[in-house]
């Protein structure tokens, strides 16, 4: 089974709680206005890799010290049987390394229709962060990009590990945005509050360092 990939990183701080393997899927089909994961958009067949690929580079990445896996995009659901093949992928081997890591995942489809077309998917996972992202709404809670979007346990792990979280301020830990400097590309990892990416680019511009390219519009 291929999956289209966008990134992966590791170890991501700011999308769950603990150090996480961070894996954001390529192609979203709902195109939220005010994204900035624009880049994360379009099909790409030329970023596929097989599901066991992508796995390996977990196990050897993580060297089995890791948290929990974070799962976005992109839209992880608009590739429903990648995306089954690799939470499957991810419990075997959770359960066989005897680790305790959590999978949290992203979607912007409202929770009513994930359940009705994806619920075996959802079975699969330890918590949930669904809804589109909408631009008007402010940024008020801890690793969700706007008030409409809500962080749902679905396991009992997911219960004992986001339970403290679920109405956790957006601040909590402080304003944080990992960077990420990979393949001549600056990459920032997490939840920007609105007008921050333009502010980063303004400052950046001041200092002489132009963007050529952002995720942030197209
Ligand atoms: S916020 Fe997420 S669901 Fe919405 S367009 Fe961007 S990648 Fe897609």
């Amino acid at each position: 089974m291929k999956i289209a990939i966008n990134k992966a990183h590791f170890p991501v701080t700011v999308l769950g709680p603990g150090r996480r393997l961070g894996l954001w899927l390529q192609g979203c089909s709902i195109r939220c206005r005010g994204c900035v994961s624009q880049d994360t958009w379009a099909r790409d067949p030329g970023r596929e890799m097989t599901v066991a690929r992508l796995l390996t580079w977990c196990k050897q990445t993580s060297e089995n010290a890791l948290d929990g896996i974070t799962i976005s995009g992109g839209e992880p659901f608009d590739q429903a049987p990648a995306l089954g093949a690799l939470l499957d992928a991810l419990r075997h081997w959770r359960s066989s390394a005897g680790l305790d890591f959590d999978i949290l995942c992203y979607s912007g489809y409202p929770l009513a229709t994930l359940q009705k077309r994806h619920a075996k998917l959802l079975a699969k996972l330890d918590a949930l962060i669904p809804e589109p992202y909408a631009e008007g709404l402010p940024l008020t809670h801890l690793w969700r990009g706007s008030a409409n979007q809500k962080l749902i346990p679905l396991s009992p792990l997911g219960v004992a590990r986001y339970q403290p979280y679920l109405d956790a301020p957006a601040a909590m830990f402080g304003k944080r945005i990992q960077v990420q400097v990979a393949d001549g590309r600056l990459w920032s990892i997490g939840i920007p509050d609105r007008g921050d990416m333009a502010a980063l680019e303004k400052l950046a511009g001041e200092r002489g360092l132009l963007f050529s390219d952002v995720s942030w519009r197209q």
